[in-house]
């Protein structure tokens, strides 16, 4: 069983809180991406459970045991790094040998899980090589196989594809999700980039300014955010923001913006009661956005007029790039769509997807 526990958890460095109040449950071979914004506190989170950094406040708990003053080797963890780390003068073999033999293991059975590792991780070839042998991907290999070998109940990894050039990120980032599946361990991961939070995560904790904003699963966090920061940060392209004043009466409620009126959905008026009268923050997700000659079936709609600013062809999509009244947006349309640069064209919403927050706290109206 390796659960981890973070509870009441706080760093400091001086005055600079670096993590606010931490308090997560991680399961048992769970894979949870920390994810966030440069200096949000993610990877001071992961380095207190390796035991790299101290813990200002709070417990961080690994199984059901408090690990805050354990020392990193008998924490029975493996981190892998951004940069590689590994041995320039030692062959891949001895790099992934050497926490082994640090712990006296017997040769043959160091031998064994090496060659084990190494047929996980498609290297058997390159045991011999030294690691400026290596293209960055394959030493990236090594890096995960230095940290299989130890057999560890967590395995934690920081930005680890990071120097790795776009389509082998793509490609290793397959590889490390099913790396978990085959290990059956908890690991725990380090990113800014939501793409690779979204499809590697089985769920996913999203922190800001040493705040953990909302952990839950990614379809969750992208279908229900809690507040404006996790919705304008997951999903690429990003959700769109319109500043709205909701009017009407509690059975009509409509979101008015320049140049559109929106009537919310039945369902929705409940939480929007409360904020008639008063301007709020709406956000439609690009693909809620349909050219009016190609829209899906069974949704609820509201039109407007948009001027055509700019068109990118996808092959699968086209974005336009829209300018409606004060706002600029993005929405992704059927490639059949007739939009050209300069036209001005009619644009649906799909009312059932779209997000509302509250100006003042920032948190999602429901
Ligand atoms: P990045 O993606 O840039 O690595 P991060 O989300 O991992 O960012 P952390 O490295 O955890 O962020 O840093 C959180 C905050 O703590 C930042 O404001 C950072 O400047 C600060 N910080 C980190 N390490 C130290 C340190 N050793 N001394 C002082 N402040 C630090």
């Amino acid at each position: 069983m390796a659960t981890v526990t973070f509870e009441n958890v706080t760093k400091k460095y001086g005055n600079v809180v670096a993590v606010s109040n931490l308090n997560l449950e991680i399961a048992d071979k769970e894979f949870l991406v920390f994810v966030g914004p440069s200096g949000c506190g993610k990877t001071t989170s992961l380095r207190m459970l390796a035991g790299l950094e101290e813990i200002t406040e709070g417990k961080v708990y690994i199984g059901d045991r408090v690990v805050n003053d354990v020392a990193p080797k008998d924490r029975d963890i493996a981190m892998v790094f951004q940069s590689y780390a590994l041995y320039p003068h030692m062959s891949v073999y001895d790099n992934m040998a050497f926490s082994l033999k640090l712990r006296k293991m017997k040769k043959d059975e160091i031998d064994k899980r090496v060659k084990k590792a190494a047929a996980t991780l498609s290297i058997d070839q390159l045991l011999p090589r030294k690691p400026k042998q290596l293209s960055g991907g394959q030493r990236q290999r090594v890096a995960l196989g230095r940290a299989i070998v130890r057999e560890p109940k967590v395995f934690l990894l920081d930005e680890p594809l990071s120097n790795l050039d776009a389509k082998l990120r793509v490609q290793t980032r397959a590889e490390i999700t099913k790396l978990h599946q085959q290990l059956g361990t908890t690991f725990i991961y380090v990113t800014h980039d939501q793409t690779e939070a979204m499809t590697m995560g089985t769920r996913i904790a999203v922190m800001k300014d040493g705040l953990l904003h909302q952990v839950d699963t990614p379809q969750t966090l992208y279908d229900k955010p809690n507040n404006l920061f996790v919705a304008g940060f997951m999903g690429s392209p990003s959700m769109n923001f319109f500043d709205v004043s909701i009017k009407g009466t509690a059975d009509n409620i409509v979101a008015a913006g320049e140049g559109f009126q929106l009537p919310i959905p039945a369902e929705r008026t409940v939480g929007m009661k409360p904020y008639i009268g008063k301007d709020v923050t709406m956000g439609i997700r690009p693909e809620d956005l349909h050219d009016a000659a190609f829209v899906p079936p069974n949704i609820h709609v509201g039109k407007f007029e948009a001027k055509v600013d700019v068109t990118e062809l996808m092959g699968n999509e086209v974005f336009l790039y829209l300018i409606t009244g004060k706002y600029s947006y993005l929405a992704r349309v059927d490639p059949r769509t007739q939009a050209r640069v300069g036209n001005t064209v009619q644009i649906v919403a799909n009312l059932d997807s779209v997000h509302f927050f509250d100006k003042a706290t920032e948190q999602a109206i429901r």
